[in-house]
C-alpha cells in the first residue's frame, strides 16, 4: 500500500475532537498516511496577527493536493469572511459533493435514502460580492439600477450580488452527470428558482438542459423549482437520485437532507476541483457542544472514507463504512445526537467511546 501525505486542517470547535477521532480510525483501518497539520481560523489569526487563512495553509493543500478539514467558525454579521468559502475559492474547488445515505440505527426519517447532492461551490450569493448599506459604493449601484430602469432599490439597502455564469453552470452540471454515469446512477435533477431569477437561476437551468442533452439516453434529467423540491424531498426522497444545485440552495438542501437520515452528525462531504480536493463534514463547529467530548465524529470519518476512495484506497474506505454500519446496527455505543433522534433511553456515549467502539469493530 502506498504512503500518502495528506494536509489536515483540524479546524476549531468540535473540529478538534472530530479530527482527532477521524485520524485514529483511519490509522486503525490500516491506511498509511502522513498528516501534515495546517492551521486556519480565529486562533491562528490571533496567534500570528495575520489572516485566518494563512498562505502556508493554502500552500500545504496545493503541495499535497488532498486535505481533510474540521469545521471552522465564521463570525456572524461582522468580522472576517468565511475561511471555508475562501479556501474553496482560492483552490477553485467548484464542486461540493455530499452523498446522503441512510445508516440503519441512526434514526433517519426514512430507512432507505440514497441521494447525492452536487452543489456549485464557487459563485452565486457566496461569491462574497457585497455592498454595505449607506456606503458610496452601495449608493452608486442603487443610482445605476435606477438610471438603467433595472428597478428601485431602497437607499438604506445592503446589497449582495448573485453571479451565476455559463462556465460555472456547465462544469458543475457536467460533474453531476459524469458522477451519475461513473457511479451507476440513473437520473440528475436540477433544482433552481428560474421562474423568479431569470438571468441567474434561469441561466443555470438553460445550461443544465444543454448538458443533459449530451447524456440523453444514458442518464435521465428533470428539474424542480427549489421550494417545490423541498416539499417533494421530505414527502418522498426516493424520487431523487443525483441533485445539482446552485450554491445557496445546495447549502440549505444539504442540511435538510442530513435531517432526513439522522442529522448533521452523520453527513459527510467533499470540495473538489480539477487539481485539488478538500474533504469535510457538512456540519459546522457546533459551539454549543464543543470541548465536551459529546460530538458525533461519524460525518468526518465518512468524509475520510470519501477521501480514501479518492486517493485510491477503496478497500480501507469500505472497511471503515462497514465498521460504522456495525456500530450503528448494534446500537450500544451511540452519541447523544443519535440517541435524541432515535428516542432511545440508552445512555449516550462520548465521542471517544464511540471512536473506541468503531476501532474495535474494525
Ligand atoms: P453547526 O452545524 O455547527 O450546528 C448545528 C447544530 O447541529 C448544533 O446544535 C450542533 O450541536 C449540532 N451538531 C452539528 N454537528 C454535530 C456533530 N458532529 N455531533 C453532534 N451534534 C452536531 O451549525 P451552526 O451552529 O449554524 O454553525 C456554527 C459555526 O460553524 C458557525 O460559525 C458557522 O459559520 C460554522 N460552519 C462552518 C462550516 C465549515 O467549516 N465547513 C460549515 C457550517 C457552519
Amino acid at each position: 500500500m502506498a504512503k500518502h501525505t495528506i494536509t489536515l486542517i483540524p479546524g476549531d470547535g468540535i473540529g478538534i475532537e472530530t479530527s482527532a477521532a477521524m485520524q485514529r480510525v483511519v490509522e486503525a483501518a490500516g491506511a498509511d498516511i502522513e498528516w501534515e497539520v495546517a492551521e486556519a481560523g480565529a486562533a491562528v489569526m490571533e496567534k500570528t496577527g495575520g489572516s485566518p487563512l494563512p498562505e502556508s495553509t493554502i500552500e500545504a493543500v496545493k503541495r499535497n493536493k488532498v486535505a481533510i478539514k474540521g469545521p471552522i467558525t465564521t463570525p456572524v454579521g461582522t468580522g472576517f469572511r468565511s475561511v471555508n468559502v475562501a479556501l474553496r475559492k482560492s483552490l477553485d474547488l467548484y464542486v461540493n459533493l455530499r452523498p446522503v445515505l441512510s445508516i440503519p440505527g441512526a434514526g433517519g426519517r426514512y430507512e432507505d435514502v440514497d441521494l447525492v447532492i452536487v452543489r456549485e461551490n464557487s459563485e452565486d450569493l457566496y461569491a462574497g460580492i457585497e455592498f454595505e448599506e449607506g456606503t458610496p459604493e452601495a449608493k452608486r449601484l442603487i443610482d445605476f439600477c435606477a438610471a438603467e430602469g433595472a428597478g428601485v432599490i431602497r437607499p438604506d439597502s445592503g446589497i449582495s450580488i448573485k453571479p451565476i455564469s455559463i462556465t460555472g453552470s456547465d462544469r458543475i452540471v457536467r460533474f453531476a452527470f459524469d458522477y451519475a454515469e461513473k457511479h451507476g446512477r440513473e437520473k440528475v435533477t436540477a433544482a433552481h428558482k428560474a421562474n423568479i431569477m431569470k438571468f441567474s437561476d434561469g441561466l443555470f437551468l438553460k445550461e443544465a438542459r444543454k448538458v443533459a442533452a449530451d447524456y440523453e439516453g444514458r442518464i435521465a434529467f428533470d428539474d424542480r423549482i427549489i421550494d417545490a423540491f423541498c416539499m417533494n424531498l421530505v414527502t418522498d426522497p426516493s424520487q431523487f437520485d443525483v441533485i445539482v444545485f446552485p450554491n445557496l440552495y445546495g447549502d440549505i438542501a444539504s442540511d435538510l437532507c442530513a435531517g432526513l437520515v439522522g442529522g448533521l452528525g452523520i453527513a459527510p462531504g467533499a470540495n473538489i476541483g480539477d487539481d485539488y480536493a478538500v474533504f469535510e463534514a457538512v456540519h459546522g463547529s457546533a459551539p454549543d457542544i464543543a470541548g465536551k467530548n459529546v460530538c458525533n465524529p461519524t460525518a468526518q470519518i465518512l468524509s475520510a472514507a470519501m477521501m480514501l476512495d479518492y486517493i485510491g484506497e477503496p478497500e480501507i474506505a469500505q472497511k471503515i463504512r462497514a465498521a460504522i454500519a456495525k456500530v450503528y446496527a448494534e446500537g450500544e455505543h451511540l452519541t447523544g445526537d443519535i440517541r435524541k433522534v432515535t428516542g432511545s433511553s440508552k445512555p449516550a456515549c462520548s465521542c471517544t467511546e464511540f471512536t473506541d467502539a468503531l476501532i474495535a469493530a474494525l
